[in-house]
This record gives structure tokens, C-alpha cells and sequence, in this order.
């Protein structure tokens, strides 16, 4: 059974999105936004941005549901897109239907990594609440790694956040009348949209999944058969690649639907950890096939472009087969 270190790097066109909201004043509802600097002139800049834990949310959503599809174990909890992950004792009792709470460490991660695959691929944090278990906390590192996405470089002085006015239309009803009356039954607000080329970043290291991580003499004991070890891997990079052609992350899509489409990315797949050079400047792609000439780990190069032949679902879908047969042998 082999490993494979998953690395995606890209660059993608979102137009008049709002993915990732962070409050709301009133009626105005903001977009989150980061500061970034600009390389050479080093002008920060307060930019839409799309955080790593909406993008590692709706990844686990999608694990979540291709492991239920392949009759892998998932909590209850997990199961409905509710991340809270063994955060306590009655979340871990509830999840996993259980009466006590294990009295090891060791044990404790068994159970959680055994039942649940999104806790064990995309990791936990289990602190007792005070003193009513034996295990007083408990890590589990993800074995996925994502961030936010931020304009590429070149577009950072042209993006732009604007507020949209909406209303809705009751002109001719009882329910607009003067004043406040007026403001209420035609529900004045505004939404922060953004459009930008956003980079985007992905690793998957398959080397933990299934496996203990919790102490230095357990790390790496199989916690799993070695068939559901697999399993388990092959999803963690089928929910990936469905994630992505699909797009499944960010928030208010049902009427503020982006405009999406891929500028470019490049999928690298290796036996050891090996990524991408990060795509915020446009030399990412020479830099990847500069870096591949110099250190090479067994590793193959995917690489989509808008002028290429393949569509970019083609070249990712390339990428997640070649790292399953790598996974199987
Ligand atoms: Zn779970």
C-alpha cells in the first residue's frame, strides 16, 4: 500500500461573489477582507478574501458524504456537516453513541479515528471539560492543509468590494406606507460583493489517514484494516476532486451564485511532500517545472492553462488517478 503527497496550486476568476461574509451592521452585510502586500513596492492593501475554514468546511462536507455513499464510518454529528469533532465529552458521546469516555489518550483517538473518517482525515481537538474524564485533551493534526484565498498578485490594486443596494418589491401594498413602514415592508439592505482572480492552495498527505499520530511510539500504528485504510485515502481524494470541478464551499450562493472559472493550476503528485510554488505571482507553473528539475520525490506535474487543450476537470481528474493507483499498489 502506497502514499502520496496531493499538492493543488491554481488561480481562478470569481466575479461578483459573496463566499465568505464576516458580519453584518445593521442591514449591511460585509465581506471579510485580509491585508496583503504588494511584492516590490510592499503597499499593503485590505483585500476580499475567502478564509481556509469555509474552504476546509465544505471539503468535509463533501468527505463526509462520499464516505457515507462508500459505507465508510462517519459520526453522527460529521454526517450532517456539523464539525464540531470530539470537542468535548458529551460531543464525543453523542457522535459516537458511546456511554464513557475512553480512559487512554491512545484509546480515546482509536475510537474517534476508527469511527469517524473526516475526523480522521481532516483531525480533531477533544479538551475535557473540567476534570470529568481522564483524558484531559487530545490532538489530532489534520492530514489536509488549506488557507485563504487572496487576489493574485497583479490584481490586487484592481480588486474591488462594492455594496449593493437590494429591495424588495411591495410598492402598491399595505405594507409600505411612510417612513419606517416604508424601509421595513421593501427590506432595504446591502451585500459586499468582490471580484477578483483568487489563488488557491490544497495538500493532502495520505501518510497519517488511518494511522495514530497521538505519541511518538504509537505515530504511524494502524488504527484501521488495511483495505478501509485505502478506502479511506482513494475518498479523501475522490471528495477533493468533487469538491473542486464542483465548487462546494462558501456561503449565500443561492442568490449571489458567483461567476467562476479556472485561469490556471497545477496538481503536483508525489511519494513525499512536495508543493506547489505558491501561485500570488503569475511565474507559479515555470517555477513549479524549475523546482521539479531540482528536487524530485517520484513526482508528476498536471497542469491546467486557459489556452491548453484539456479542460481543466480532465487535468485534475488525470492528477486524482494517478495518485489512487499509487495509493492502491
Ligand atoms: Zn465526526
Amino acid at each position: 500500500m502506497g502514499d502520496v503527497f496531493f499538492s493543488f496550486r491554481g488561480r481562478v476568476y470569481i466575479n461578483a461573489e459573496a463566499l465568505n461574509m464576516v458580519e453584518s451592521i445593521g442591514n449591511y452585510v460585509k465581506h471579510r477582507r485580509v491585508p496583503v502586500i504588494v511584492p516590490g513596492t510592499y503597499v499593503t492593501y485590505m483585500v476580499p478574501a475567502i478564509s481556509g475554514e469555509s474552504i476546509a468546511h465544505g471539503y468535509q462536507y463533501v468527505l463526509a458524504q462520499k464516505a457515507v455513499e462508500k459505507g465508510l464510518p462517519v459520526c453522527k454529528l460529521c454526517r450532517h456537516g456539523i464539525f464540531l469533532k470530539s470537542t468535548n465529552e458529551s460531543v464525543f458521546m453523542d457522535s459516537f453513541d458511546k456511554k464513557e469516555i475512553p480512559k487512554t489518550p491512545e484509546e480515546l483517538e482509536k475510537e474517534i479515528v476508527a469511527g469517524c473518517v473526516v475526523e480522521d482525515v481532516g483531525g480533531f481537538l477533544y479538551a475535557s471539560e473540567k476534570g470529568k474524564s481522564k483524558v484531559k485533551n487530545l490532538k489530532r493534526t489534520s492530514n489536509f492543509y488549506v488557507g485563504y484565498m487572496i487576489p493574485a498578485a497583479e490584481a490586487l490594486i484592481n480588486t474591488v468590494v462594492e455594496p449593493q443596494l437590494h429591495t424588495r418589491y411591495a410598492l402598491g401594498t399595505k405594507y409600505v406606507g411612510r417612513g419606517e413602514r416604508e424601509a421595513r415592508g421593501q427590506m432595504i439592505y446591502y451585500v459586499e460583493i468582490a471580484s477578483a482572480s483568487y489563488v488557491f492552495s490544497y495538500d493532502l498527505d495520505t501518510r497519517y489517514i488511518g494511522r495514530s499520530t497521538y505519541s511518538i511510539d504509537m505515530a504511524g500504528k494502524p488504527l484501521v484494516g488495511k483495505d478501509e485504510m485505502i478506502e479511506r485515502k482513494i475518498v479523501a481524494l475522490e471528495a477533493f476532486a468533487e469538491f473542486l470541478t464542483e465548487m462546494m464551499f462558501g456561503a449565500k450562493k443561492t442568490r449571489f451564485l458567483p461567476v467562476i472559472d479556472w485561469e490556471s493550476f497545477v496538481v503536483a503528485v508525489s511519494d513525499k511532500p512536495w508543493t506547489v510554488p505558491s501561485p500570488f505571482t503569475k511565474k507559479y507553473i515555470e517555477r513549479a517545472t524549475k523546482k521539479l528539475e531540482k528536487i524530485n520525490k517520484n513526482t508528476k506535474l498536471y497542469i491546467y492553462k486557459e489556452e491548453g487543450e484539456q479542460g481543466p476537470e480532465e487535468v485534475l481528474l488525470h492528477a486524482v488517478e494517478d495518485a489512487t493507483e499509487r495509493i492502491k499498489q
